[in-house]
């Protein structure tokens, strides 16, 4: 287990070569709750040397692990999701400790990261190879599918389990060895996640551990030669930057970037379901999914309608502690995140939007000790301004007007981004243009923004992201072509 100073002062260490470790030079890094500064634990701060020695385990566990069945691979990700949901209410109760996000989301996210790991697991059986065509007599053509290597699994704080379930289940599935690099404000979760593996008797280096700062930790792990993938989800200034880097050693880069994804409402939509969708896309988890609603699009004709709605749910929601179970909406995860989510608010009113509700730093009672802002809506967004066109990831909703189905996809591809994207209609025409026209991975039709399926594809256009790929397998794998002819 984790070793534990004081069951005060829990300090996590890194796991490298199947064994838990502190950094080399002993650093820590202490964790607070977001609600209320609780502190959390001490985790490992660590150097190139960590990373040196996590990246050199996965470079030794590489050979075996890749000639291990593919089935018996899968079956140690399959005990890890059933370790993960046998422990469910411990590990949901710490991500909302370390996160912020309600425990009913927190459990929903375990949830989905036990899924992520026996969809992966059961892709153990499909790893398969092609038979190609050929005009030689003789010639018996095909393809072999093998992993990558070393493989670098890079996740942000805002789903600290499931990102890294559904880059790292997949990953060993396809015989990669993998250094997981988690967020500097949840390694928490991480360590549970690990755990699990380690309880599961993976073998010793196939699975590492590397808490600390991205630009060390990350930075050394992206640059090192010996990693041949990298599976990075954060934000688009630091994925364009990783991919650069990870480039520069022809390494493979699958990127999940930032969106400000767009929740069209026309005219004939069903204005309740469409108000519901908009607060729960905006609102929930804070705001902090890279699926959140950021801009609802709404037609002329049902914007006062639409608008009334959105403010009675908004005024209703209950901000507090996420381990309250009548709380709708957490903290934001950090100080710095609630300072950037205020200044994007005075940002929205000096460029001429108008703040319905909402949108001021949270600080009496028993929410002082934490980071709350309350759910802020703007209406009278331009499409040119900030508000409309940057990433905010909080809880900040920008209402925006459009005059006819045409001129509202417009507005909606009008963005940088490409993520999610949804659309409130009755019009199978609406609907069936809005899903060919949107610029966005993922379009949903009366639902929200938020949310996928894992069988799906999940990615974005544009600086949303690249390298996402049907099956998650052909990210993880490469083809060998062999030519076998009989002696
Ligand atoms: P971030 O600041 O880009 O960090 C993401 C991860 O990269 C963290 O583990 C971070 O470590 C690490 N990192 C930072 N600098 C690095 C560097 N120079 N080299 C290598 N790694 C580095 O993003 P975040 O604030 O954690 O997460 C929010 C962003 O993620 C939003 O933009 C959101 O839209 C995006 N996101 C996208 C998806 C998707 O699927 N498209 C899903 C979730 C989130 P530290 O924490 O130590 O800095």
């Amino acid at each position: 287990m984790t070793s534990q100073a004081s069951a005060k002062r829990p300090l996590h260490h890194n796991y490298v070569d199947g064994r838990w470790m502190p950094a080399r030079d002993g650093a820590v890094r202490a964790k607070t709750n977001p609600a209320n500064g609780e502190f959390i634990g001490q985790f490992a701060h660590s150097g190139p040397a960590d990373v040196e020695a996590a990246v050199a385990a996965a470079e030794r566990a590489r050979a075996a692990w890749a000639r291990t069945s593919p089935a018996a691979r899968a079956e140690f990700v399959r005990r890890a999701a059933t370790l993960l949901m046998d422990r469910i209410e411990g590990v949901a109760s710490d991500l909302t400790r370390e996160e912020g996000k309600t425990l009913a989301e927190a459990r929903v996210e375990c949830r989905n990261a036990v899924a992520k790991l026996n969809y992966a697991a059961a892709e153990g059986l499909r790893l398969n190879g092609e038979i190609l065509a050929t005009a030689e007599e003789g010639l018996h053509l095909f393809t072999l599918r093998e992993p990558l290597g070393v493989v670098a699994a890079i996740s942000p704080w805002n789903f600290p389990l499931s990102t890294p379930a559904s880059k790292v289940g997949i990953a060993l599935v396809c015989g990669n060895t993998v250094v997981m690099k988690p967020a500097t404000a949840t390694p928490l979760s991480s360590v549970h996640f690990m755990q699990t593996f380690a309880d599961a008797g993976l073998p010793a280096g196939v699975l590492n551990l590397v808490t600390g700062s991205g630009g060390t930790v990350g930075g050394a792990l992206v640059g090192d030669a010996r990693v041949r993938g990298v599976s990075f989800t954060g934000s688009t200034a630091i994925g364009i930057d990783i991919g650069r880097r990870a480039a520069g050693n022809l390494a493979k880069v699958q990127l999940e970037l930032g969106g400000k994804n767009p929740l069209v409402v026309m005219e004939d939509a069903d204005l309740d379901a469409a108000a519901r969708a908009a607060v729960d896309g905006a609102f929930l988890s804070c705001g902090q999914k890279c699926t959140a609603t950021s801009r609802v699009i709404v037609h002329r004709d049902v914007k006062a309608g639409l608008t009334k709605r959105i403010l009675e749910k908004t005024a209703a929601i209950r901000v507090g502690d996420g381990l309250d179970p009548t709380s709708y909406m957490g903290p934001v995860v950090d100080e710095g995140q609630a300072e950037s989510v205020c200044s994007y608010i005075d940002i929205g009113r000096r460029e001429g939007a108008h703040l319905l509700i909402g949108g001021e730093r949270l600080r009496t009672g028993a929410l002082a000790r934490g980071y709350f802002v309350s759910p802020a809506v703007f209406d009278e967004v331009g499409p040119g301004m900030r508000i409309a066109r940057e990433e905010i990831f909080g809880p900040v909703m920008s209402i925006l007007t459009a005059d006819s189905f045409e001129h509202a996809l417009e507005v909606a591809n009008d963005c940088a981004y490409g993520l999610s994207s949804a659309i409130y209609t009755r019009s199978l025409r609406y609907a069936h243009e809005f899903a060919r026209g949107i610029q966005a991975g993922v379009v949903k039709v009366n639902g929200q923004t938020p949310g996928n399926a894992v069988n799906a594809p999940f990615g974005g256009r544009k600086q949303s992201g690249v390298n996402i790929c049907l099956k998650a397998v052909d990210f993880y794998t490469e083809l060998k072509a062999v030519y076998q002819r009989f002696a």
